[in-house]
């Protein structure tokens, strides 16, 4: 579903990604960990063509992001991202920020959309905050809210950067119920966590990073039984 070969990226001089190579199949979940600084975020934003890359390729869903003749916006239609804030549009009511991009970028009509947002909403276990706005929503709401909007497109893959760690620690199991049931539905899935406990329940594998590079890339009882590298053994230590 997800292919990386030698993506490499800079920042200016900075080197941000180096020769990271890695690949996800349907139905995989993937954890990425790592130091703060490690390049987790820029690397899941190239999946979904956020940041551009200067070396290497990308593939999504039979896709070659580097050819010029993608259409990067459809396919950040068929794989959805959710943030560590979760970028609700505060102005929209949660049902109209769940239909927005169907009817925009879909071309859904506003009946078709509102109906799948609805649907989407009582799976997250929101259905009665359909007309309030996101203000008027927790923390763990909003982010709930923010997954239902991502698969009301439909997505082939789904990609999650930090999603609980804004979130006070009485909200984070009711956000990672729902990514977990979503894992057991089977979608595929890109997490940067530092929640092992997630890891551990439906990780496949865990890809760990290190100054841009991915230093471990091996199925997760590996990972916890047995880390390679000495970064990986200390970031373990510290946050286990
Ligand atoms: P992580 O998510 O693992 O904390 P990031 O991918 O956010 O790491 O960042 C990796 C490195 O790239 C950091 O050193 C960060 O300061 C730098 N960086 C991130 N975004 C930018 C940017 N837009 N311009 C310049 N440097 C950036
Ligand atoms: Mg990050």
């Amino acid at each position: 579903m997800i292919t990386l070969k030698n993506v490499s990226k800079w920042y200016g001089h900075f080197q941000v990604l180096n020769e990271c190579s890695t690949q996800v199949n349907k139905g995989e979940v993937v954890v990425v960990c790592g130091p703060s600084g490690s390049g987790k975020s820029t690397l899941i934003k190239t999946v979904n063509a956020l940041e551009p890359i200067q070396q290497g390729s990308i593939e999504v869903n039979g896709i070659q992001l580097n050819d010029k003749k993608t259409n990067l916006a459809q396919l950040r239609a068929k794989v959805g991202m959710v943030f560590q804030h979760f970028e609700l549009f505060p102005h929209l009511s949660i049902v109209e920020n769940l239909t927005l991009a169907q009817i925009k970028v879909l071309q859904r009509n506003k009946e078709a959309a509102r109906e799948k947002g609805l649907k989407l909403l009582s799976r997250v276990g929101l259905a009665v905050h359909a007309g309030k706005f996101p203000g008027q929503l927790s923390g763990g709401q909003q982010q709930r809210v923010a997954i239902a909007r991502a698969l009301c497109m439909d997505p082939v893959a789904m990609l999650f950067d930090e999603p609980t760690s804004a979130l006070d620690p009485e909200m984070i199991n009711e956000v990672l119920d729902v990514m977990v049931e979503l894992a057991h539905e089977g979608m595929t899935m890109m997490v940067v966590t530092h929640e092992m406990g997630f890891a551990r329940k439906v990780a496949n594998r865990v890809i760990f990073m290190d100054e841009g590079r991915i230093v471990e890339d091996t199925r997760k009882e590996d990972f916890f039984a047995n880390p390679r590298s000495e970064r990986a053994k200390d970031f373990l230590a510290k946050i286990l």
